[in-house]
């Protein structure tokens, strides 16, 4: 018998959207960020949508106000990973009956205050009762027409580069993090191929490789090490975190070599976040390797977080 932690969720993926229905105005379907649908006129409309339950994505006794705040920013980080600006928003709530009121109203706090933060809108949604607490996001988002940014444009040559810090998520970044929705606008001009960092490093650099038909190889020295790792951990583990934690939310994205200087230039005047150069991409068609210090080279395991091969 095959189960959904046999198979895992990529191969899960591949096997159910073989057999999906379509329409003509649906310009990408499943298999990037956001999918991406078009009406014509002036914008392409991106669709994204995100679950966070209690146990899973946070643990119970989690500040509510900080739970709401992680369920949209999930949300948002993709729309940011197409080069898109968020617009409406659908919330499912799924929750113990008995949950006071008072932690309710501190959900939606946090939800409110990033949405109004970012000029989201929500427009409803739905609410059902379960033993543990669980936010469902559905959320829109727009791009100026044929601008948004795939996974597979990368090129042989293109640099690699990343936004803010990597690894140690779990010290509280994964629940507090600001979705890079400025720095997503900003690389509409600019990136080849983009994808936010959701279940690590490896694993999504290597969606970017093969959706790219490229390679990547990456400097660990060049790695941008999150400042908790760097004091607590030793250096090749802290490597280690950076590349497989995983709810990193940086955007993971490649610049055309040529445009380097330009793109330096350019991004250090227009009041970003930090941003680092991390590797080059190669003709290693969907592999993604490390070169540590000694100039060694290693292959990076294609793990990340799978949610059918996680217990809990
Ligand atoms: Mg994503």
């Amino acid at each position: 018998m095959i189960t959904l932690n046999h198979l895992g969720e990529r191969n899960w993926i591949k096997h159910m959207s073989a057999a999906l229905p379509t329409r003509p105005d649906v310009v990408e379907g499943v298999g990037d960020d956001c999918a991406v649908v078009s009406t014509g006129g002036a914008h392409d409309w991106l669709l994204t949508s995100d679950a966070v339950i209690e146990g899973v994505n946070f643990d119970t006794g989690t500040a509510y106000q900080r739970i709401g705040h992680k369920a949209l920013a999930r949300a948002l980080s993709d729309i940011a990973a197409m080069g898109g600006e968020p617009r409406w928003a659908l919330i499912d709530l799924v929750i113990p009956p008995d949950v006071e009121l008072v932690c309710v109203d501190d959900l939606y706090s946090g939800i409110n205050a990033l949405a109004a933060k970012h000029q989201v809108a929500i427009v409803g949604g739905d609410t059902a009762h379960a033993s543990q607490l669980e936010i469902h996001v559905f959320l829109t988002g727009s791009v100026p027409t044929g601008r948004f940014i795939r996974r597979s444009g990368a090129q042989v040559g293109d640099g690699l580069w990343v936004t803010g810090r990597l690894g140690g998520s779990r010290s509280g970044h994964h629940l507090d993090f600001e979705p890079r929705m400025a720095e997503g606008r900003f690389l509409r001009e600019w990136a080849t191929s983009m994808i936010d960092i959701s279940d690590g490093l490896a694993i999504d650099a290597s969606h970017l490789a093969i959706m790219s038909n490229v390679g990547f190889l990456i400097r660990a020295d060049d790695l941008p090490l999150r400042q908790e790792l760097r004091k607590t951990v030793p250096y090749p583990t802290a490597i280690d975190h950076a590349l497989y934690d995983g709810e990193d939310f940086e955007l993971l994205f490649t610049v055309p070599a040529k445009r380097t200087l330009a793109f330096q230039s350019a991004w250090s005047h227009a009041g970003l976040c930090p941003l680092t150069r991390i590797g080059t991409a190669s003709m290693d068609a969907g592999l993604v390797c490390l070169q540590m210090a000694d100039g060694s080279i290693q292959a990076c395991k294609a793990e990340g977080y799978d949610h059918f091969q996680h217990g809990g």
